[in-house]
């Protein structure tokens, strides 16, 4: 039994479908330029490198005759080319992948049996979920059912929220907030680091006063700035998030102590161990889940079912995921542990044109429907972009 499983009872991963058998397996590495660079605290990316794994297998496993018509299924890992936000890489992530990764991956093991078998590789969480991801999608397009359906949950849409980078000046945050604010998003987060923090918030604050409002810190403080952070207490900010380093759990018991507001913890939490820790400390009130870097869907809804047993909301974080990450996430957020809005947003705020269509936009009222242009994941990469944004492939079976 795994840890936490008889507390998460139905919420422990079910073993869903066998892997099957699959003819095919590449690594694509697509890089797609960013509207507007994005910067955080820690560093500046103007483009998405991404790598994705592409599985090609026969829509039914196994038996006579007809296999049935060639299915395609993917996974996107969420790792930069480079460590600055995460310790995995697109070349980590590529390597622990091919060599260790999937030759676990056996046609008679169920997609939850796989992920148990990956406990053996430690941490690599990036990794692991672009395989899980994968499976799942190739899993739901076997069956002819959307994602969310094979995970157990209804179409319903999914808020929205929008995540700001460092901005120049606290007038120009302003702007930025007022566009999203007149896009209709539901909840407007922005990147902090000492020295861009205060003002900048005092001046959103001022222009929107009833904005739902956070700031994202991404490790950039210490526990010395206990008393500047608690100046953002006049904010009313629904939360604080990752104000402390990335490694880090205990030292954000003792900040939330001083803090009025909530803090989040989004970098510290690599999987159910480190979020029931961060719980059980007091570190936090509110966990951001990163499927795409706690090891994928499953690990997800178990974090998010834990948290909300001890009564904390989740929500789903973004990674700047191409439109492959990008349905994944939105398919997760239909599991009604993601209570509050998390980091999704329309495409064209960060590609010019996406590997997917259809692209991920705002309905009425700021709502983000679920993709379901097909089964699966519910969104096509296009032939002639793909093969235009990829810059590496390597056939691996
Ligand atoms: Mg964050």
């Amino acid at each position: 039994m795994r840890y936490m499983d008889e507390e998460l009872g139905a919420a422990a991963p079910g073993e869903l479908e066998k892997a099957g058998e699959i003819e095919h397996v590449d690594l694509v590495t697509v890089r797609l330029p960013f509207v507007h660079p994005f910067s955080i605290s820690a560093a500046t990316w103007d483009c998405k490198e991404a790598l994705l794994l592409r599985l090609e297998a026969r829509a039914a496993p196994s038996g006579r005759g007809g296999r049935g018509p060639t299915l395609v299924a993917w996974g996107e890992c969420v790792a930069d080319p480079d460590p600055f936000y995460a310790y995995e890489t697109t070349a980590t992530t590529a390597h622990i992948i091919a060599d260790f990764l999937l030759p676990l991956v056996e046609a008679d093991l169920t997609i939850g049996g796989i992920m148990e078998r990956f406990r053996h590789v430690r941490g690599h969480g990036m990794a692991k979920a672009t395989v899980e991801n994968a499976l799942l999608d190739l899993a739901a397009k076997r069956r002819g059912a959307a994602l969310h359906e094979l995970l157990g949950y209804g179409a319903r849409p999914v808020p929205s929220g929008v995540s700001l980078g460092l901005q120049e000046s606290p007038a120009a945050l302003v702007e930025k907030a007022r566009e999203a604010v007149e896009a209709g998003y539901h909840r407007v987060k922005m990147k902090v680091k000492k020295g861009k923090d205060v003002e900048y918030v005092r001046a959103v604050r001022e222009a929107f006063p009833d904005l739902a409002l956070m700031v994202d810190a991404n490790g950039d403080y210490s526990l010395d700035d206990a008393e500047h952070l608690a100046e953002l207490d006049a904010f009313g900010l629904t939360m604080i998030e990752q104000p402390l380093s990335y490694s880090d759990i205990y030292q954000h018991s003792l900040l939330q102590r001083r803090l009025k507001t909530a803090l989040c913890l989004d970098e510290s939490i690599l999987g159910l161990d480190d979020a029931a820790a961060a719980i059980a400390l007091g570190a936090c009130r509110v966990i951001n889940i990163k499927q795409g870097r706690v090891g994928g869907l499953l690990e997800s809804r178990r974090i998010a079912r834990y948290a909300a047993l001890k009564g904390l909301p989740s929500w789903s974080g973004g990674m700047d995921e191409t439109g492959i990450g990008r349905a994944v996430n939105i398919h997760l957020q239909t599991d009604p542990d993601f209570s509050i809005p998390g980091d999704t947003a329309e495409t064209a705020r960060y590609f010019h044109e996406d590997l997917v269509e259809p692209p991920v936009t705002l309905g009425p009222g700021g709502w983000i429907s679920v993709p379901a242009a097909g089964p699966g994941i519910g969104v096509e990469p296009l032939p002639e972009r793909l093969d235009r944004l990829t810059i590496a492939r390597r056939r691996l079976k």
